[in-house]
């Protein structure tokens, strides 16, 4: 089947709206296996529409048409249709119907010139649209399939997919739908996890891609099949190879956050978490409290901003801080044991670092920054470089709290 598309809207030729609707039609009429061979885009305007869907079927058998099935005079998409094919406009008793429903749902009064949206060319059947006043159009003449869908994308987009496609199926139309899973990454860089799984980035069904985040990759793997099943079957034996070679960074899939991942962890385990943080200044108790049932395993939090509230609240001695200085691994591990041992937990998070932009030196520069974690008195410390604004080093740093949390 070989398709052409023409766009209605005076405001695309004026370039006060881009054509988006185009981008998906594409999208979708690629994935049902039809050709689009050509698009067009016309202003509102009944001569030129016409003339487009003329010169439309001349070449193609499916002639779509977006925009121009609303109320008003410039709305020219029925009338061009009808006049292009030499057919009479009729009222329609489900168009009707869309047009009076939209306004019943509402409580608003109809006004006549709505009832224009009831009226398609003869041999027509109106499309559903659940979204708005104006049905659709799906005509089948002289060996042609024509269909005309409102411009509104939201509209748009779920009248092609939902009412269009399905009735192309006896035309060869392939309906497929589209799965995707996530596998979420941390604790390694997004160039590294590009240089592990670079020879699978190539693949066609499912595909591959990767996306960064700051402090987080994300892998999407999309299948397109006839099922949900079928799809997934095509995305496992990608998951699993991916999961051979970064295993040890996947924290999570789809909509987990390493908040969620962390704190279903603690929970199962019955540990309790309690945060000592600087440069981040509550933003890691913000993300672990995020979570509805943090109160089961996070009982509390400290921001020791100064050096003097580091050595009183936590017990970080004075000659550390002034030997090291507050950024060091020494004071993330102190700070780590001192808010356990104070607030009584399993684990202990120390964050001390340097947000930026200023206060950095060659020694220590913008972006460095300790992690410390006490499990029952075993301590771990982590150095971090991050690159980037004030905001995206505190939630780097955050990020990485929680991977090693979660690790
Ligand atoms: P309505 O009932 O809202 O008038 P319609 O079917 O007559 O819908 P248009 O009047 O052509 O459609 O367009 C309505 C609005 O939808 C436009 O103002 C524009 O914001 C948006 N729109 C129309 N066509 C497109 C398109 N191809 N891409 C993106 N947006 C579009
Ligand atoms: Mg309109």
């Amino acid at each position: 089947m070989q398709a052409e598309a023409i766009f209605t809207g005076t405001e695309m030729l004026l370039g006060q709206i881009v054509n988006t609707n185009a981008a998906f039609l594409g999208r979708e009429l690629a994935a049902a296996g039809i050709c689009l061979y050509r698009q067009v885009v016309v202003g509102d305007n009944l001569v030129r529409i016409r003339e487009a869907i003329d010169n439309a079927r001349r070449r193609a058998d499916l002639i779509i048409v977006s925009g121009g099935l609303g109320p008003t005079e410039d709305d020219l998409s029925r009338e061009a249709l009808a006049a292009a094919l030499g057919l009479p406009l009729v009222e329609d008793p489900a168009a009707r119907e869309n047009v009076t429903r939209y306004f019943a749902a509402r409580r608003r009064p109809m006004t006549p010139n709505n009832l224009k949206q009831a009226l398609l060319p003869a041999g027509a059947r109106a499309m559903d649209n659940p979204h708005g006043t104006a049905a659709g159009v799906f005509l089948e003449h002289e060996g042609k399939v024509y269909a005309l869908l409102p411009g509104p994308p939201r509209e748009f987009e779920a009248m092609l997919v939902n009412q269009l496609l399905p009735r192309l199926e006896p035309y060869g139309a392939r309906r497929e739908i589209i799965f995707s899973r996530v596998l979420k990454i941390a604790g390694i860089g997004e160039s590294a996890v590009e240089e592990a799984v670079k020879d699978l980035l190539h693949s066609d069904n499912p595909t591959l891609a990767p996306l960064a985040k700051p402090g987080e990759v994300t892998l999407r793997l999309t299948a397109r099949a006839k099922s949900q099943e079928a799809a997934r079957s095509l995305t496992a034996p990608l998951e699993v190879a991916i999961r051979e070679r970064l295993g040890d960074y996947i924290f999570g899939t789809d909509d987990d956050t390493l908040e969620s991942v962390t704190g279903a962890i603690l929970a199962a385990r019955h540990l309790t978490l309690a945060v000592a943080e600087s440069c981040t200044g509550g933003l890691l108790a913000h993300r672990v409290t995020n979570i509805p049932g943090s109160s089961d395993y996070f009982l509390g939090g400290m921001v020791t901003y100064s050096n003097e509230a580091k050595v009183k609240f936590l017990g970080v001695e004075p000659e550390v801080l002034a030997a090291r200085g507050a950024v060091s691994p020494e004071v993330a591990a102190a700070m780590a044991r001192g808010v356990r041992q104070a607030v009584g937990t399993d684990i202990g998070i120390g964050i001390t670092g340097i947000a930026g932009p200023g206060g950095g030196s060659e020694e220590k520069p913008v972006g460095l920054v300790y992690l410390g974690i006490d499990f029952r008195g075993q301590v771990e410390v982590r150095r971090e470089l991050f690159m980037g604004q004030r905001e995206n080093i505190k939630w780097q740093s955050t990020q990485s709290a929680l991977y090693l949390l979660w690790r």
